[in-house]
């Protein structure tokens, strides 16, 4: 490529391609290429996702778009990254011959600046990437490989350049973070690297944990998301299903009986956490009665926040070739039911937070209100707090506010102060 020529980039999926994005253009920044939007580029990258059949129709649609662009001569090059490239780069290739390189994931320490592109006061930390738990039905082991941890002193610079420039909330992520330090140090080190990264933090106002794999949640973990009035009481613990049979031939690691003890424990330990959880519906031979089960385990946690996915079907996982694949309408249906159920619950939990008061991060103005966040909601995933106030509210800036109406997912709240 010549140099100084524009480079924009398109990312799609989730915060783990978000960060890979951001570590791309701020490489890309230090080669002396120009920085800008897609629109306005010369060569277009776009960070793909693969996860699901949604997220590959996404990416297809958006290099389309690219190509498009390219043949008016608006765009010279474009390059497909990240996991679709990975997985059918061959495929691709002979589908698109306008596409000037695909390339698959490659491992990405931090850059020494990246190209934030999340608002300047929160932020996205990647401490580790690919996945050692092998669920069934999951493509990304496949895509990313084992786990890979950064280490620990890459992690504390970059929390420091948060730390200084002031960001607000810092959200640590990965596919498993309970795996953090396995392959580095020989045994699950989050706590230690909490330790470590809390030590370092002045302004930081919270710290974050996405994706948390249940079977690693210790004692160690609980207490310093307990103990650490920087750590969002916010427990991020995808679970999946409830039913035993089904928990198997997803080849996860932990039993009904495990769940319910940690969720237990969970509540015993930090009675205000809110605990968000994900579930797959329609997953192969999953039965009425086993459905109804999970039904009934959703009534009965209320989880504070909840995803729910119908299964998708992915080449190359075990799941695969496993029979009884659950007919589409049939996965929608139990989709709507779990959502029709979560929607009530959630709408009694936000009930009880009436006239409470509760600390938010102001993100944006819309419309005369300002929306905002509490601890409880992670950015782009949950609800929402609408803040009327009289004087001027900045993103990033904390503010206190008492709960003045409740909506199904969202709160509407005034300013104390
Ligand atoms: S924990 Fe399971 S679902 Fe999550 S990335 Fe790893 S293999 Fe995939």
């Amino acid at each position: 490529m010549e140099d100084k020529l524009k480079i924009g980039i398109l990312s799609l999926g989730c915060c783990r391609n978000l960060v890979d994005s951001e570590n791309i253009l701020g490489r890309l920044w230090h080669k002396g290429y120009q920085i800008t939007d897609i629109e306005n580029a010369e060569v277009g990258i776009i960070n793909t996702c693969a996860f699901i059949d949604d997220a590959k129709n996404e990416s297809i649609g958006h290099i389309l778009d690219l190509v498009e662009l390219k043949k008016e001569g608006r765009l010279k090059k474009i390059i497909v990254y990240g996991c679709l490239a990975q997985r059918y780069k061959e495929k691709l290739r002979k589908e698109f011959p306008e596409v000037d390189a695909f390339v698959g994931c490659v491992s990405l320490n931090h850059s020494r600046k990246s190209f934030y592109l999340t608002p300047r006061h929160y932020k996205y930390l990647k401490i580790c990437e690919g996945c050692i738990n092998n669920c069934s039905y999951c493509i990304i082991p496949k895509i990313k490989g084992g786990l890979k941890s950064l280490e620990i002193d890459s992690v504390i610079n970059r929390i420091k350049y948060f730390d200084r420039n002031r960001v607000s909330e810092v959200n640590i992520i990965g596919q498993d973070i309970t795996g953090y330090g396995i392959d580095l140090y020989g045994k699950n080190s989050l706590h230690f690297l909490l330790k470590k990264i809390l030590k370092e933090v002045r302004h930081i106002g919270w710290l974050r944990l996405l994706y948390l794999y249940p079977s690693r949640v210790n004692e160690e973990l609980l207490d310093s998301i307990k103990n650490h009035p920087g750590i969002c009481k916010y427990i991020d613990l995808p679970l999946q299903h409830i039913n035993a049979r089904i928990l198997k031939l997803m080849g996860r690691k932990n039993s009904p009986q495990d769940i319910y003890k940690l969720i237990d424990k969970i509540r015993k330990k930090i009675p205000q956490a809110a605990i968000r959880t994900s579930f797959i519906v329609g997953f192969p031979s999953e039965t009425k009665g086993e459905f109804r089960q999970l039904v009934k385990f959703i009534r009965e946690v209320k989880f504070e926040r909840l995803g729910v996915f119908t299964y998708s079907r992915q080449e190359d996982t075990k799941a695969y070739s496993l029979k009884e694949q659950i007919p589409q309408k049939e996965k929608s249906e139990r989709f709507n039911t779990i959502m029709s159920v979560q929607q009530e619950i959630s709408r009694e939990n936000n009930k009880k937070l009436l006239g409470k008061t509760l600390d938010v991060l102001i993100d944006c103005q819309e419309k005369g209100a300002y929306l905002a966040r509490s601890e409880y909601d992670a950015p782009e995933v949950d609800g929402l707090v609408y803040v009327n106030s009289r004087k001027k509210l900045m993103p990033g800036e904390f503010k206190k506010v008492r709960i003045v109406d409740t909506l199904e997912y969202d709160l509407v709240a005034e300013t104390l102060n």
